[in-house]
């Protein structure tokens, strides 16, 4: 996410602190840079020539030209700047204080909407509302069917009707939605290739029909400013609450994120991140500011990992650890749990200073593919027990998960070395950090 721009920035300030004191000469030269960066990660050009002003403006003030670490100031303006132009605090929905709430997806063919009907159903269903699905799209039957499957997947009802006009759909989906108790509705409209007045005509439609709490516009990150543009015009037809941004995760550049908020006044409300069901984040202008200086994200990453940890498995993973009962199968849970925040380079990229430095290290899934099919072909005695595993035992683990019995002894060593290491945590655990016996 953001790469290219975020490489660029933290390029800039590497040589800012590089100096020391500060002079106007130098802000101007580093901010000459920062609008280069812009420009090339397709932010707006008006957007980028307020920011650089500001920005400059801020730090050639004699607080910060006079200050014990001038770099590091401007720096602070630039995230305090990036924050502003992203709509400063988090955005979010509606909730009616009369069920249902209705929101109402809108967007370009391909840009996610079906996707994020889902994706936004289930993360309101985590927060303990009961969605239900409508199917408007009425052109694409595919697209009904693709939304059934989806539902199925979350355990999501969808109302879906063949032979009638999409407005009269979301009509009827709004009446059943009362009846089933259902207290939000998300509304999955048709797209086009293109804007154009037949898809707007039927949008009012549904608008007028349903006078939805939410309409929100889901769009695609990757197209840059065409996304900026597709929301300025819809904004300008229907009156958006907010944006869905879309596939951040294929976004190196960022002019999308950085855009729309200030081009059209409508906030985002969540991101995209992945093709999968958990893949959506709120938007928090403040966190995708640190994400692109490179300070990390760290409150996503504790989300995420509460989001797919359990709190119990937790709580007894740090018993077995304390009594040093961590076998290769509790090993292969925390795998698992970890997979499931999603690709480990994402969530690398949100530990503070580590995103720059893996920058050229590629962090090998299939590496732990191997890992997760060697622990598989062992039997529980193995698992608990690793070192009854001698060589006949290695061969026909290696055969079992397709590695080689090299691979196989390389895990175990690893295995064993780690089981040393909790050893010595374990020595200062009981009595809080740093505390108790050493080694
Ligand atoms: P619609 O035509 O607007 O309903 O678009 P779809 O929901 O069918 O999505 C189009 C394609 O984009 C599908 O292949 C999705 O899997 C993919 N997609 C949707 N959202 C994301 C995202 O946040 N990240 C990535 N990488 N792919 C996405």
């Amino acid at each position: 996410m953001f790469q290219g721009l975020s490489e660029k920035l933290q390029e800039t300030f590497k040589k800012l602190r590089g100096k020391g004191k500060l002079n106007e000469a130098d802000v101007t030269a580093a901010m000459r840079e920062v609008r280069m960066a812009l420009l090339e990660a397709d932010v707006n050009f008006k957007v980028v020539k307020d920011f650089v002003a500001k920005v400059k403006e801020r730090a050639v003030g004699a607080e910060v030209l006079e200050s014990l670490s001038p770099a590091q100031q401007v720096v602070k303006i630039v995230h305090e700047e990036l924050i502003a132009l992203m709509g400063g605090a988090e955005s979010k929905i509606q909730i009616s204080p009369k069920p249902p709430t209705i929101i109402m997806l809108v967007g370009l063919q391909g840009a996610g909407k079906t996707t994020h009907a889902a994706k936004l159903a289930s993360l309101l269903k985590k927060q303990g509302k009961h969605p239900l699905m409508v199917a408007c799209d009425i052109y694409r039957p595919a697209a009904v069917k693709q939304l059934e499957v989806l539902g199925e997947q979350i355990k999501v009802p969808v109302f879906a009707q063949a032979g009638r006009a999409a407005a009269e759909i979301a009509r009827a989906g709004a009446e059943s939605a009362l009846r089933q108790g259902a207290d939000v509705l998300i509304i999955d409209t048709a797209g086009r290739l293109h804007i154009n007045e037949e898809l707007m005509g039927e949008l009012q439609e549904i608008k007028a029909q349903v006078q939805p709490q939410e309409i929100l516009l889901v769009v695609d990150a990757m197209t840059g400013q065409d996304a900026v543009n597709v929301a300025e015009t819809f904004h300008a037809r229907l009156g958006l609450d907010g944006v869905i941004l879309t596939k951040l995760d294929g976004d190196t550049r960022g002019g999308a994120a950085l855009s729309v908020r200030a081009v059209t006044g409508c906030p985002i409300k969540f991101a995209g991140v992945g093709e999968k069901i958990e893949a959506l984040e709120a938007f928090y202008p403040d966190r995708m500011a640190s994400r692109i200086l490179g300070m990390g994200d760290v409150l996503t990453l504790i989300e995420k990992a509460q989001q797919a940890f359990d709190e119990k498995k937790a709580a007894e993973m740090q018993q077995k650890l304390r009594k040093q009962e961590f076998s290769l199968e509790d090993f292969l849970e925390q795998m698992q749990q970890l997979k499931k925040m999603g690709p480990l380079a994402s969530i690398m990229e949100m530990i503070p200073g580590i995103g720059k430095q893996l920058k050229d290290v590629t962090i090998d899934e299939k590496d732990m593919a191997h890992v997760e099919a060697i622990i598989r072909s062992m039997t529980p005695d193995e698992r608990r027990k690793p070192s009854i595993i001698k060589d006949s035992r290695k061969r026909r683990i290696a055969k079992g998960s397709g590695t080689s019995i090299q691979e196989v002894g390389r895990l175990l060593k690893q295995f064993e070395q780690m089981q040393k290491m909790m050893k010595q945590f374990a020595g200062g655990l009981p009595g809080g950090l740093g505390k108790g016996k050493k080694g």
